[in-house]
């Protein structure tokens, strides 16, 4: 089984990891969706090029991923959903005891509750075609814990507890359901926090990369978005069919300590 032709929802898809997964599909001739929070010129352009880019359709579908509404809507609109990739997600640093309740509730509801909602939209879908494949974009810290990051990190480790029940619920349907749990990618994502890391731990910027951030990385190597994408496009293979409700990670070595 190939992605050839198959149509792929990227949630979050107008930067970073989602850009960058959403890329590998078209490139290997998915239909794909991106989308994102915004409408803008820019937004729209970024379908088109890739369209012509890689000789596939590639639509652009706005629609806000912290609002549950909006991401049954995502599904329902883009009418197909073959390989459903919940990436869209943000992050806030700061004590628990400090950190601000309308981040807390943000990041509940894009990085974990958001694929609730999709999924559950795009099951159906799945179904009906007898093949599917759910990929959430949890993280290391979907398995592992760092200090002032602890709505990221409850949202991250609940989706690879919803990928398992997913995996499990939907085991004998063609259908699969894993985490990939990317270490440090050096994104937008990634390039915001800095800043406020640098004053967690009163230190300059590059001590941050240095000291906080690759220190948890064992092979000191940021990993790549592309990698990324090579790792979905692993999982819409056959040779993954029995890979279902678990994890993958690409994380220089960072979990096996
Ligand atoms: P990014 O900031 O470059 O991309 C985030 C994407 O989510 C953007 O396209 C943004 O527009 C979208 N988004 C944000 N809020 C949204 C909303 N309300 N509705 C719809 N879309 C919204 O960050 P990234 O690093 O590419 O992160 C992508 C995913 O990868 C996130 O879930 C993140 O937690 C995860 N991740 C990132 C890293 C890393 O090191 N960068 C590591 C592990 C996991």
């Amino acid at each position: 089984m190939s992605v050839s032709g198959k149509t792929a929802i990227v949630t979050g898809s107008n930067s970073g990891i989602g850009l960058g997964v959403a890329r590998e599909l078209a490139k290997a001739g998915a239909k794909v969706i991106l989308n994102s929070f915004t409408d803008n010129e820019e937004d729209h352009k970024l379908a088109s090029d890739m369209a012509k880019e890689f000789g596939t359709e590639v639509r652009y579908i706005q629609a806000d991923m912290s609002k549950g509404d909006q991401c049954r809507a995502l599904i329902e609109k883009a009418g197909a959903c073959d390989i459903l990739v919940n990436n869209a997600g943000i992050q806030h640093v700061a004590p628990i005891d400090e950190f601000p309740v309308e981040k807390w509730d943000a990041i509940i509801a894009i990085n974990l509750s958001s694929a609730f909602h999709t999924t559950a939209a795009a099951l159906p879908m799945m179904r009906k075609a007898g093949w599917g494949r759910v990929i959430n974009i949890s993280s290391a810290h979907g398995l592992r814990a760092s200090p002032f990051k602890s709505a990221y990190i409850s949202a991250k480790h609940g989706i690879v507890g919803m990928t398992k029940t997913v995996g499990l619920e939907t085991a004998k349907e063609n259908i699969t359901a894993n985490a990939i749990c990317p270490g440090y990618v050096l994104t937008p994502l990634v390039e915001a926090q800095i800043p406020d890391t640098a004053k967690e731990y009163d230190m300059s910027e590059d001590e941050v990369i240095e000291k906080v951030i690759l220190a948890k990385q064992p092979s000191k190597e940021f990993v790549t978005v592309e990698q990324i994408g090579g790792m979905a496009i692993f999982l819409c293979s056959d040779a993954a069919s029995q890979i279902t409700g678990t994890t993958l990670s690409a994380d220089g070595g960072w979990t096996a300590e």
